[in-house]
């Protein structure tokens, strides 16, 4: 199942950078101050079975001493680079009074690490929208929040597995957080879940979100093994779409944002894909060689990723470890490898370059292993980059000559597709125009700096 309140997937894969006893090692953090506490009770949440791990009767609450704690050891290992994504549950019940406070920490420590360049901090917070008001969409304003809305389509759509923990509907409540995101102005984007109901109205689906006027969307397909199944082999549970489901899906998409414009709307995995044909790296993990980033759970523990919040992928707590001491330790450092093994069709697949072999989540829903494995979702990828992928090299070639960027043709082989050279500084601020790169986002030049530390910087 997904998370749906998941939030967007890191933009940086962690990066040591050498430099003797002032070493850095830069990543982004994903925070889960409510732990899997949350308002609704959607049918297809991953999360909330992580109650058996962090029961809600302990009223799982990240405390300021903890979060302060974890900026202490954080804010000197990553800075300049300090990424902060808010998910749960649902982040907001924690109140906006601790954002609030948690928000000026951040700056605190920020400010300790080097008081006249201060490195900026960065929040993205994913949530169900639900419980948004003015005050916290002011917050979210002046503190420069990204909001990601999690909205599986119109009412027919969403309210089939999206209910509160009364059973009512929610849609109309997540539209009222959206439109006093609108009020104030604060940027947004929409995250979709693509389960049994909406897979089959595709085109039903993508037109209704563009006549909301969403212009930046992610989709996120559901699958679980189903009750009692060691993988999806054995059956998927009844929110699951099958990975042919899940072709049809993507090739139907994809067709009605050709015709919509891709100018128009971002469609963040295809978005990525023309990115990959540029030659610049994703910022999808999913889409990228190596794995990992940080989870903070409300009491200090700390995981690879929130897929793999689980006894045995736990780094540490940080009242009692070292945070250098967990992201320099054998368990971080062979979860990130985790993803290169592959199964020998990935190694041979002609779209590897832009697949990587997909999320080792998958690889272990399809067949129980992450190791040397294919994903559950191979399929649909297949078909769709066979289906659509003339019609991608054409339109990175298209979009690509207007910034001046000459993206190699099919015929060359798969390993080279992606183009290999270093960009232009010109190339890199056009590209962060077309993929509306934030300040704080990772430069697309692929530095792994923030583009407002980086390029945007030489402007
Ligand atoms: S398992 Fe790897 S690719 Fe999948 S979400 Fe986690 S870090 Fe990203
Ligand atoms: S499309 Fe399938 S075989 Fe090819 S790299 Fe992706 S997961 Fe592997």
């Amino acid at each position: 199942m997904v998370n749906p309140t998941e939030v967007r997937q890191p933009t940086g894969r962690p990066q040591a950078a050498t430099g003797g006893a002032s070493r850095q090692f830069h990543t982004s953090v994903l925070i889960k101050p409510t732990s899997s506490r949350c308002n609704l009770d959607c049918s297809y949440c991953f999360y909330l079975a992580k109650a058996a791990m962090y029961p809600w009767g302990d009223h799982p609450t990240l405390s300021l001493d903890t979060f302060d704690k974890f900026l202490s050891q954080y804010v000197p290992m990553s800075a300049p680079y300090l990424t902060f994504m808010w998910q749960g549950g649902e982040p907001t019940m924690m109140g906006l009074p601790f954002f609030q406070d948690a928000y000026r920490l951040q700056k605190e420590h920020a400010r300790r690490v080097n008081p006249v360049l201060t490195p900026p901090v960065t929040n993205s917070i994913q949530t169900n929208g639900t419980l948004l008001n003015d005050d916290w969409a002011k917050f979210f304003k002046e503190s420069d929040f990204l909001v990601g809305i999690s909205l599986d389509g119109p009412p027919d759509m969403h309210d089939q597995f999206r209910r509160d923990r009364t059973a009512r509907p929610t849609f109309d409540r997540v539209m009222n957080g959206i439109e006093v995101l609108r009020k104030h102005d604060v940027p947004f984007n929409i995250l979709c879940v693509v389960n049994r109901v909406n897979v089959e109205q595709p085109r039903e689906l993508f037109a209704w979100l563009v006549a909301q006027e969403f212009t930046d969307i992610q989709f996120i397909p559901c699958v679980e093994p189903a009750e009692g199944a060691h993988s999806a082999e054995e059956g998927i549970t009844d929110e699951s779409i099958t990975p042919e489901q899940f072709g049809e899906f993507l090739c139907q998409v994809f067709d009605a944002w050709v015709e919509t414009g891709i100018a128009n709307v971002r469609l963040r995995w295809y978005d990525n894909i023309i990115q990959r044909l540029w030659g610049f790296p994703s910022e999808m993990c999913t889409m990228s060689p190596a794995c990992g980033y940080l989870v903070l759970e409300h009491n200090g523990d700390c995981y690879p990723c929130d897929f793999f919040v689980q006894d045995d992928q736990l780094l540490g707590n940080i009242h009692n470890t070292p945070l250098r001491e967990m992201v320099g330790g054998r368990s971080f450092i062979e979860f990130g490898q985790t993803k290169a093994k592959l199964h020998d069709e990935c190694a041979r697949c002609p779209w590897l370059s832009l697949c990587y072999g997909e999320c080792p989540r998958y690889r272990i829903t399809a067949s129980g292993s992450a190791e040397h494995t294919l994903p559950y979702f191979c399929e649909s990828y297949k078909r769709m980059f066979s289906e659509k992928y003339p019609e991608l090299e054409r339109l990175s070639i298209e979009s690509g000559r207007t910034l001046g960027l000459a993206v190699q043709q099919r015929a060359i082989p798969a390993d080279e597709r992606t183009a290999k050279r270093t960009p232009s500084f010109e190339q890199v601020l056009e590209v962060a125009k077309r993929s509306r790169t934030g300040r704080n986002d990772a430069c697309p030049c692929g530095s792994g700096r923030k583009f407002k530390r980086c390029c945007q910087r030489q402007v």
